[in-house]
C-alpha cells in the first residue's frame, strides 16, 4: 500500500464549549493540518494522488477558517472546535472531494501546538 501526505498551516481562534479550564476562554492556535491518502495502484507517472491536487483540495476547505473564530462558523457552532472534531470535519470532507477509484483517506491530523495533536481515521469502507 501507498501513503501520500500533505500539510497545510491557518490561524484561527476558538473557545471549547463545556472545558472546565483555560481552554473554555477564547484562545488562537497556529494550527496544522496533516492529511494521508491511502491506496494500493499508482497511476501510469507512478504517483497515488499529485501532491499539488491534493493540497490544493485541503487548503480549499481549510481557507474558510483562516484568522476566523471557529465557534463562528459551521460546522462548529454546534460541533464544539476540538482538535478532534476538526480532524473528523475535514476527514469527511475530504472523502466526499477525493477522486475514490484509487485512493482513500487515511487520517487526517490537526496539531494545535507543536507537541499536541488529535488523529481521525475514517472508517474503511
Ligand atoms: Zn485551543
Amino acid at each position: 500500500m501507498f501513503e501520500v501526505s500533505v500539510e497545510y498551516s491557518f490561524a484561527a481562534g476558538h473557545a471549547l464549549r463545556g472545558y472546565k479550564g483555560k481552554c473554555e476562554n477564547v484562545h488562537g492556535h497556529n494550527y496544522r493540518v496533516k492529511v494521508t491518502v491511502a491506496g494500493e495502484k499508482l497511476n501510469p507517472i507512478g504517483l497515488l494522488v499529485d501532491f499539488a491536487d491534493l493540497r490544493a483540495t485541503l487548503k480549499e476547505l481549510v481557507e474558510s477558517f483562516d484568522h476566523r473564530f471557529l465557534n463562528d462558523l459551521e460546522p462548529f457552532k454546534q460541533l464544539n472546535p476540538s482538535a478532534e472534531n476538526l480532524a473528523y470535519y475535514l476527514g469527511t470532507e475530504l472523502d466526499r472531494k477525493i477522486e475514490r477509484q484509487r485512493v482513500r483517506i487515511h487520517s487526517v491530523t490537526v496539531w494545535e501546538t507543536d507537541t499536541t495533536s488529535a488523529t481521525y481515521r475514517p472508517p474503511n469502507p
